[in-house]
């Protein structure tokens, strides 16, 4: 008998959607506002994040990464 028996085990299908956003930055960009308590998230813009709520603004700073090329002297 040459029966083919495809192994096939019982994946969780599920389990995908836990890896799906693990990225670093997804979860570091949800900054709650420090006025308005945890729950309002502030808002990811270009250098800067703020409150929708209470305007509040927050600018992002690169210490780290920052290239020194604006040095005007
Ligand atoms: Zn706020």
């Amino acid at each position: 008998m040459g029966e083919k028996t495809p192994k096939r085990k019982r994946k969780p299908v599920n389990a995908w959607k836990f890896f799906e956003k693990k990225g670093d930055s997804a979860e570091r960009v949800r900054k709650s506002c420090p006025k308005c308590g945890k729950g309002v998230f502030m808002a990811q813009h270009k250098g800067r994040i703020t409150c929708g709520k209470c305007k509040y603004t927050e600018f992002e700073s690169k210490k780290k990464e920052e290239p020194k090329q604006e040095e005007k002297k």
